[in-house]
């Protein structure tokens, strides 16, 4: 084991790992049901990914016209093309409006329609009576519905009593020879020393990946912490090659335009001035789905109808709707294209392309939050100890494809699932086992190895050739050939952080070993995606294949499996598909083809 670390150890009844919306969510739940509960976060509260969430939270209130959750629940089974688990999506839409109403009264700050009501907004793939025509469901705090949750949850969660430890980077989980999780290690960035907490349950909330591609709207701390934990843990990523490109990120930036920007009449067109929309999706247009939205920009692009001088974007018109209601729908997204495309949106169009956006894969888990340990005989096993939620998680509500707002949604659902979950689990303040003597090993071994890594290439090096290879090989389209060179070029970049360098060796705001420990993550998440699209011969969702257009419900309506081994290699199995709701009151949602 590396020496000379000073451990300081903790005991609680729960961990949570990340302060962005899930991990808040869960946080305040627990402890307001008597759970002594840490929160543990590499960035303060406020800072977490979900600020920057804009467009809204989707919920059948029916505020703006007819709603329901069953048809929220159809157009989400849809949206995924078939790879959700449909018990956790009725579970999900079903406590949707309650979890919109539970915001409310904790303090969210949302728009209002003129009778006082929370304002809703249309966005991608939300539609009334089972696919006829777009319907308002988003309910938005104008354009800035991530800062505004967030916000309220934390503090709420300081309302609660909830303990807090900022600045603290988790580097391992603790496992022990049961094949249990037993806590976490983590670094306190502040003064160096190092954390070992043990608990009862260990709850990941880490947010995505997108930065292991070169242009994405997440921000700089989205590294896949916690997948890379769950990883080297020896068990497996569900999903990883389904990567979610938004639409309108800005040309140049990546920054986000979100989705509300159509909802609210925004549209897209081409160099000849066509809304083609239109011939891709004659009855939702610009409010298909993200993946036909993405796919369907990208033909353009490629057909040379491209905008600007190299043809190479597209146009986003919002100059139509006026400036009154920009500034007061949408003044977020307004500023953001003054200032990162030089455009003037009131009087303008804002060139943009597709984006990597969001993560639908992630660490497997069943629809209370639990963590799963796949075997051949029980593929819904779950592995004790440990529970998942948010984007790092896949419950999989989302399967090959989110819709837009269905995150914000699974955060809060899910937050409060697993607190639910474990409040059931656990016994206020029951004795736990002694911890493994190796306990703190796993992480250490691996910080040390870093600290005292002499190689010739700078972290920000691999990382670069990483995102690049990403953003070649793994993008809108694939095919065959171009996988396959990923697979290899992945796993050149992999085998190159044997040769990693980092100057500094300090434990006081290091930030080059904190950057080294997230690539670490980034490449397990990287690789998981490239080998599992790779081996998936069929389009579905977000993965569209080239060289096998159609989606093959027959061989591939399965959850991909990847598991990486001490040796780096990564090894992939399958699980079923969840084809049964969780009541009777619904039925399954039969696969049938994805026109909008
Ligand atoms: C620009 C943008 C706009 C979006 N807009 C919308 C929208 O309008 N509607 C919608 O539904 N979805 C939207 N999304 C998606 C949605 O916001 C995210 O999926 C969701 O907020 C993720 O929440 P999370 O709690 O899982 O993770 P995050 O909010 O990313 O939080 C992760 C937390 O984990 C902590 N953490 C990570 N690693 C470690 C570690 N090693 N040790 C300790 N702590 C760690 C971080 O400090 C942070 O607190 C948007 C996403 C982006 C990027």
């Amino acid at each position: 084991m590396a020496e000379g670390y000073e451990i300081i150890d903790h005991t609680y009844d729960v961990i949570v790992v990340g302060a962005g919306g899930a991990g808040l969510r869960a946080t305040l739940g627990m402890t307001a049901a008597g759970l002594k509960t840490a929160c543990i976060t590499k960035v303060f509260p406020t800072r977490s990914h979900t600020v920057a969430a804009q467009g809204g939270v989707g919920a059948s209130l029916g505020n703006m016209a007819e709603d329901k959750w069953e048809w929220h629940m159809y157009d989400t089974v849809k949206g995924s093309d078939w790879l959700g688990d449909q018990d956790a999506i009725e579970y999900m839409c079903r406590n949707a409006v309650p979890a919109v109403y539970e915001l409310e009264h904790f303090g969210v700050p949302f728009s209002r329609t003129e009778e006082g009501k929370i304002y809703q907004r249309p966005f991608g793939g939300h539609m009334s009576n089972y696919g006829e025509a777009p319907v308002e469901r988003a309910c938005a705090a104008a354009d800035r519905t991530g800062h505004a949750i967030l916000h309220t949850l934390y503090q709420q969660s300081l309302k609660h009593g909830a303990e807090f430890f900022v600045e603290y980077i988790a580097i391992d989980l603790i496992m022990d020879d049961d094949g249990e999780c037993r806590g976490v290690i983590a670094w306190n960035l502040d003064d160096g020393t190092i954390h070992r907490f043990r608990a009862r349950q260990t709850v990941m909330a880490t947010g995505g990946y997108g930065r292991a591609y070169f242009s994405c709207t997440s921000a700089h701390t989205c590294t896949g912490d916690g997948n890379g934990m769950v990883a080297r843990a020896g068990l497996p990523l569900q999903d990883h090659e389904f990567v979610q490109f938004h639409p309108t990120g800005i040309y140049g930036s990546g920054c986000l335009i979100t989705e509300g920007a159509r909802g609210e009449g925004g549209y897209l067109t081409n160099s000849e001035g066509e809304r083609f929309m239109e011939r891709y999706a004659p009855t939702a247009k610009d409010l298909a789905s993200r993946d036909v939205v993405s796919r369907s920009m990208t033909v353009e692009i490629r057909e040379g109808r491209g905008v600007g001088a190299e043809n190479d974007y597209i146009y986003l018109h919002l100059e139509h709707l006026g400036s009154e209601v920009l500034w007061e729908r949408l003044p977020g997204i307004t500023e953001t294209a003054k200032i990162f495309a030089g455009v003037d949106a009131t009087k303008e169009p804002i060139p943009v392309l597709p984006t990597v956006h969001y993560n639908m894969g992630g660490i497997p888990t069943n629809h209370h939050g639990e963590a799963l340990r796949p075997t051949a005989d029980d593929p819904d096993a779950v592995c004790d100890g440990l529970m998942a939620i948010g984007e790092c998680a896949c419950a999989s509500v989302h399967g090959a494809n989110r819709l837009g707002t269905n995150s914000l949604l699974d955060i809060v659902v899910f937050g409060r699932a697993a607190a639910i979950r474990a409040a059931e689990l656990v016994t206020p303040g029951a004795t736990q086992k002694e911890l493994p003597k190796d306990s703190a090993d796993l992480a250490l071994s691996r910080l040390d190895k870093l600290r005292n890594a002499n190689g010739s290439k700078k972290t920000s090096e691999i990382r670069l050739a990483m995102q690049r290879t990403m953003q070649n090989n793994a993008a809108v389209f694939r095919t065959t050939e171009v996988l396959t060179e990923g697979c290899q070029k992945i796993m050149e970049v992999d085998a190159s952080l044997a040769d990693i360098n980092v100057a500094d060796k300090s434990l006081i705001w290091n930030s080059d070993l904190v950057e080294a420990l997230e690539l670490e993550n980034l490449m397990a998440c990287a690789k998981a995606t490239m080998f599992s699209a790779e081996a998936r011969q069929e389009s579905r969702g977000a993965h569209a294949h080239e060289d096998h257009p159609d989606r093959d419900d027959e061989v591939w309506m399965k959850h991909t499996l990847a598991t990486i081994g001490d040796d780096g290699k990564v090894s992939l199995s399958y699980r079923p598909v969840h084809t049964w709701t969780l009541t009777d009151e619904v039925d399954y949602i039969e696969p049938k083809e994805r026109v909008y």
